[in-house]
């Protein structure tokens, strides 16, 4: 998957920080910027990066030679010989043959921390732009999103009513190269040719709930240092994320119901130091019905959670529910209360609940947090994947560690 990111600017707004260096290369947390951008693409499958520069060009080319990509991704730069605005910029990567026949686009000063797979499973036809719903807080908004589908992108916001413009680009296009190919050679500005897409109807949209970050700006560096300082409260289901399930009867995917049914699935142990070790607060919300179903008794589940808590490297706040769904009880999932009572100690940190079933999805959403589903269950979870070691890959990246 190939991702070409514009990076060629000169960064006007950020003097004198840009001075002497190109914008990618400021520091953040003690790091080029460029070296999160480069972790989070590769976060997201992406293999194949062509940066365009343009101001400074060689000094990024120098710290690409002395700051090796992660293992598996090939950066090759394109480099303008004189500014061509962004649509220029990205003809000429065309006019050196490096594109791919769909390619995602994004700014060398953003950083979106969010899957990115969803979007280009999404992208249908010849081009899309994710979108902010902004109403204001950010930049001023540029998109006229309605209904699901994207109706209008105009920065010069002259095309529609002002007060039909509530979204905001987000930052991250996905493009097939014949648009590219339809874009005159010399300077121009990608503002105008996405402009024209919208009025065709040929610019798809894609809504994004998740805020973005940039470093074009004094603020906007500060607020990633922050984002980046600021560990998430991470909120593990158990059973089928940290221990594997064990078949009973009725359920094929149960609860261990004695400690020596409890075995950890692989790479736990370590993922779980992993978010201990980046000051990550960690807590367990599990419902066990077994007892109160009668196939157990209440002493041999709490057994079996403290061999779970044994075999962990630190110990997670445990929050249970021990009743089964005809109880009507107020901590079930996927009631949220479990959650609630786990993230109120810390009512500033972004939180994520991770699961395997809907139920700790739904828990999740009504806790107010982000929520990772382990398998294939239907929801518009912010992030999927097979096991907790690759969550816990996903969220170094979007959080640079
Ligand atoms: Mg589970």
């Amino acid at each position: 998957m190939q991702c070409v990111v514009l990076a060629g600017g000169l960064a006007t707004r950020m003097r004198p920080l840009t001075e002497k260096i190109p914008k990618v290369l400021l520091e953040v947390e003690g790091q080029a910027f460029l070296h999160y951008q480069l972790a989070l693409l590769a976060a997201q499958g992406v293999d194949d990066v062509v940066l365009s520069l343009g101001y400074r060009a060689e000094q990024v080319e120098q710290w690409l030679h002395e700051h090796p990509p992660p293992p598996g991704m090939k950066v090759r730069c394109v480099v303008e010989r004189e500014p061509l605005g962004t649509a220029g910029a990205l003809r000429e990567c065309f006019d050196q043959g490096v594109l791919d026949d769909t390619f995602f686009l994004t700014w060398g000063d953003s950083f979106l921390p969010f899957d990115w797979r969803p979007v280009w499973a999404a992208f249908r036809g010849e081009a899309l732009m994710t979108v902010l719903e902004n109403a204001g807080r950010w930049d001023t908004s540029n998109v006229v999103f309605r209904d699901g589908a994207l109706r209008l992108y105009d920065k010069t916001r002259s095309g529609a009513p002002t007060e039909e413009f509530r979204h905001i680009d987000y930052g991250l296009m996905v493009l097939r190269r014949s648009v590219v190919e339809g874009i005159a050679p010399g300077r121009a500005d990608l503002a105008e040719l996405f402009r024209s897409l919208s009025r065709e109807g040929r610019l798809q949209g894609f809504e994004v709930r998740k805020r973005f970050y940039e470093i074009g700006s004094p603020q906007g560096l500060e607020d990633l240092a922050a984002y980046f300082r600021a560990p998430p409260l991470v909120v593990l289901d158990r059973d089928g994320v940290l221990n594997r399930t064990v078949p009973y009867r009725d359920d094929p995917r149960d609860s261990p119901l004695s400690p020596d049914q409890v075995e950890l699935l692989p790479g736990v142990a370590a993922a779980v130091a992993e978010l201990h070790a980046h000051g990550v607060p960690l807590a367990i919300a599990t419902n066990q019905p077994s007892a109160a179903k009668g196939k157990a008794t209440r002493a041999a589940l709490e057994a079996t959670h403290a061999r779970v808590l044994e075999l962990l490297p630190v110990k997670p706040r445990s929050f249970i529910c021990w009743h089964k769904k005809e109880d009507g009880c107020e901590c079930r999932k996927p009631k949220p209360r479990l959650l609630l009572d786990a993230a109120a100690p810390y009512p500033e940190l972004e939180g994520w609940m991770v699961g395997d079933r809907l139920t700790d999805h739904q828990a999740g959403r009504a806790a107010g947090m982000r929520t990772a589903l382990l398998g294939d269950a239907e929801s518009d979870c912010d992030w999927r994947g097979a096991d907790l070691p690759a969550f816990v890959r996903f969220l170094g990246a979007v959080k640079g560690w």
